[in-house]
Formats: C-alpha cells, sequence, structure tokens
C-alpha cells in the first residue's frame, strides 16, 4: 500500500464508464490519490458510488473536449463513448471528444511534465488484412463511414499523442484495447457481449448480425486493467530517453466467431432464447485477434488469465444481479 511519500495524485478521465471504474478501483486499492472527470454521457454514478466517500477520491463532472486544470502526476484518457450505438449518436462530439479531447489532456500533461497514458482501440486497425494484427500494421480503416468518427477519431489521437511525445518530449503511452467485458458494461449501450447476456436473462432472441461467422477476442476486463497499470509503471529511461510510448495491443488473444460467442452465452445461462439473424451493421470489421507478442515483451509477460467461460460468468451474475434490482 502506498503511502504518503509515493502516493502519486492520477486523474483518470472517463472514470464512471466500465473500463475507467475498474481502474480507479485498482489505483484506489494501492493508496493513490485519484481524482475521476467524466461527463456521464454513457458512464454512471453507479459505476463509482462506492468510491464517493473514499477519502483520496474526487469526482470532478467535466466534459474534455473543453480545457482543465487540475495538478497531478500521471493521466489516464479514457473519456470516449465506445459502442457503436453510442459513439454514433452524435458522431461529431465523437470525434471532437477524441481529438479536442486529447489536445487538452495533452496540453495539460505538458504543462505538468505527467506521464499520459491514451486508451486506443483496435478500431485502429479497420477492417483488417493482416490476421492477428500487430501494431506495425497501418490498418484499414474507411476514413467517410458510420464507424470513422470513432476510428478516426482515435486514429488523430495517436498522431497527436506521437507528435507530443516527439515534439515535446511527452512522457506517453498509447495502448489498443481489443474487445473487453465484464461487470459494470453498459447493459443497453449494444455492444454484443452485454446485448447477448441481456437477451440470455430474459428470455428474448439472441441478435445475431449477419451470419455471425465474424471473429472478435474477448478480454476480461481485470486483465486489460492489470496491463494498462503495468505499461503506465513502466519506469522512463533515466538517460532523457522519453520512455516506451508504444502502441501496444492490449486484449485476449482466443479468438470466437459471433455464433460461438451467442451458443457459450446460452449454455452458461441455461437459457431457452433462440437466435435470429439480422443484417450486418456497415463497415463491421470480419475479423479480429491482437498479436500481443509487444505486451508480452515489455510488460513482464502480460497476457490474460481469464478464460472466456470464467469471465462469462462473472459478467453474467453482474447483470443478473441488475435486473433483480430493477
Ligand atoms: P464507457 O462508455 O463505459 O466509458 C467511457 C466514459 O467516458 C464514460 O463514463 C463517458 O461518460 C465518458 N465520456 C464520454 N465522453 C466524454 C467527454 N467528452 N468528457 C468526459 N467524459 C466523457 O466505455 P469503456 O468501455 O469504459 O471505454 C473506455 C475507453 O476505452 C474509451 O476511450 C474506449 O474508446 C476505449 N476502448 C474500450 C474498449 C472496450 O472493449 N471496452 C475497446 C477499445 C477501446
Ligand atoms: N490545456 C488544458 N490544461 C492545461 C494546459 C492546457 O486544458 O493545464 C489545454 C488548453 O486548452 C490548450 C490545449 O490544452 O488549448 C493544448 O495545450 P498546448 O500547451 O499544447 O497548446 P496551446 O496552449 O499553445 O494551444
Ligand atoms: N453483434 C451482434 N449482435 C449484437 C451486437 C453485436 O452480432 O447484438 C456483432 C457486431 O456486429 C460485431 C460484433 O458482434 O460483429 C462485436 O460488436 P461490438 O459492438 O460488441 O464491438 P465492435 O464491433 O466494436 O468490435
Amino acid at each position: 500500500m502506498r503511502q504518503y511519500e509515493t502516493r502519486k495524485k492520477i486523474l483518470v478521465t472517463g472514470g464512471a464508464g466500465f473500463l475507467g471504474s475498474h481502474l480507479l478501483d485498482r489505483l484506489l486499492a494501492r493508496g493513490d490519490e485519484v481524482i475521476c472527470v467524466d461527463n456521464l454521457f454513457t458512464g454512471t454514478k453507479r459505476n463509482i458510488e462506492h468510491l464517493l466517500d473514499h477519502k483520496h477520491f474526487e469526482f470532478i463532472r467535466h466534459d474534455v473536449t473543453f480545457p482543465l486544470y487540475l495538478e497531478v502526476d500521471q493521466i489516464y484518457n479514457l473519456a470516449c463513448p465506445a459502442s457503436p450505438i453510442h459513439y454514433q449518436h452524435d458522431p461529431v462530439q465523437t470525434t471532437k471528444t477524441s481529438v479536442h479531447g486529447a489536445i487538452n489532456m495533452l496540453g495539460l500533461a505538458k504543462r505538468l511534465e505527467a506521464r499520459i497514458f491514451q486508451a486506443s482501440t483496435s478500431e485502429v486497425y479497420g477492417d483488417p488484412d493482416v490476421h492477428p494484427q500487430t501494431e506495425a500494421y497501418w490498418g484499414n480503416v474507411n476514413p467517410i463511414g458510420v464507424r470513422s468518427c470513432y476510428d478516426e477519431g482515435k486514429r488523430c489521437a495517436e498522431t497527436l499523442f506521437f507528435d507530443y511525445h516527439r515534439q515535446y518530449g511527452l512522457d506517453i503511452r498509447v495502448a489498443r484495447i481489443f474487445n473487453t467485458y465484464g461487470p459494470r458494461m453498459h447493459p443497453n449501450d449494444g455492444r454484443v457481449v452485454s446485448n447477448f447476456i441481456m437477451q440470455a436473462l430474459q428470455g428474448k432472441d439472441i441478435t445475431i448480425y449477419g451470419d455471425g461467422s465474424q471473429t472478435r477476442s474477448f478480454c476480461y476486463v481485470d486483465d486489460l486493467i492489470e496491463g494498462f497499470i503495468r505499461f503506465m509503471d513502466l519506469p522512463r529511461a533515466e538517460n532523457g530517453d522519453p520512455g516506451f510510448p508504444g502502441p501496444i495491443n492490449l486484449g485476449n488473444p482466443g479468438e470466437f466467431t459471433i455464433k460461438q460467442l451467442a451458443e457459450k452465452v446460452i449454455d452458461l445461462t441455461g437459457s431457452a432464447s433462440k437466435l435470429i439473424y439480422q443484417s450486418l451493421p456497415s463497415d463491421d470489421p470480419t475479423q479480429r485477434k491482437p498479436d500481443i507478442s509487444r505486451a508480452r515483451k515489455y510488460l513482464n509477460d502480460w497476457q490474460p488469465a481469464v478464460q472466456l467461460n470464467e469471465g462469462l460468468q462473472k459478467a453474467i451474475s453482474y447483470f443478473d444481479d441488475l435486473l433483480t434490482k430493477t
């Protein structure tokens, strides 16, 4: 547990969201002081209500597209809607959040000489024609499609991070996150894991988009957060070298078709739900699987420990509780 002398003051933007709230828990548990900044667009106070009385925790309702003046040692920039339904709801705001949000947080980090982490995404690879995806792959992204506000916003944010790194020597950490799931996902955000579990628990039809042969690789949230912290804690070299900026893939290389996922969820919930097939949204990537050699090399052999069945069971218990309470 960190004491007064070693305790860090850490800003987490998007901290009231799914991933952010798990990160807050981990940072507070090890004794850091944490400020959560969130505009509660997709996040909710329910995700952080257990922290509101914690003496090392502070919540600020704020939109990162506006400047922010605070004093902190480290910044994790997670603020951005992440599910297709949410980021396509107001696409202009999504790009602004990614781009203006990144500029403001980078400006803050520059003034403070603080290390800054960026939650980038496997979407920077678009619909990849290289499989599995390594960080060296530049991607196959449609610049004008319905997913572009998110994909290109995140790509531009990466550009900004690397230019602040090159131009000002800023200590950046860019992680490309692959599909992650677990407790505190928004039940109605349309992502596949939450959709399938909610549908199965309520005995509704399971909606497979397309023929269900598209693949994704699903990482349990605890494994991902462990990767975030190991990456952020990598020391900066003493010789003025600005450290290892990434990008680094973080995700679980286990690859499943969406149909296999649906069958697993039915199996684990014992649901009588039927599979139904609906049209595939445009630009939906056909395959996705991270190559995590770089993360293993730099992050002390980091690799996910939670298998899909085990993680799904935890997520199912969470959504089951949520349905019982509401
Ligand atoms: P989430 O929607 O649960 O969390 C995002 C949070 O950001 C929410 O609390 C939301 O209210 C907040 N936010 C949105 N716009 C904001 C703004 N303008 N100002 C302040 N706060 C704002 O999503 P998540 O799954 O927790 O994703 C967190 C980050 O990780 C996002 O940047 C996302 O792009 C990235 N990511 C997530 C995944 C995944 O599978 N979960 C995969 C790739 C990348
Ligand atoms: N910024 C901020 N907090 C700070 C410092 C900067 O929000 O503590 C914002 C500010 O709005 C600025 C942006 O970050 O527009 C980029 O800052 P930078 O110093 O890189 O550029 P400049 O101020 O020259 O535009
Ligand atoms: N998907 C699906 N049914 C749903 C929700 C999603 O078949 O109810 C599919 C979606 O078309 C995509 C995959 O599941 O191929 C993952 O979708 P999600 O929105 O979770 O993440 P992303 O497409 O951003 O990876």
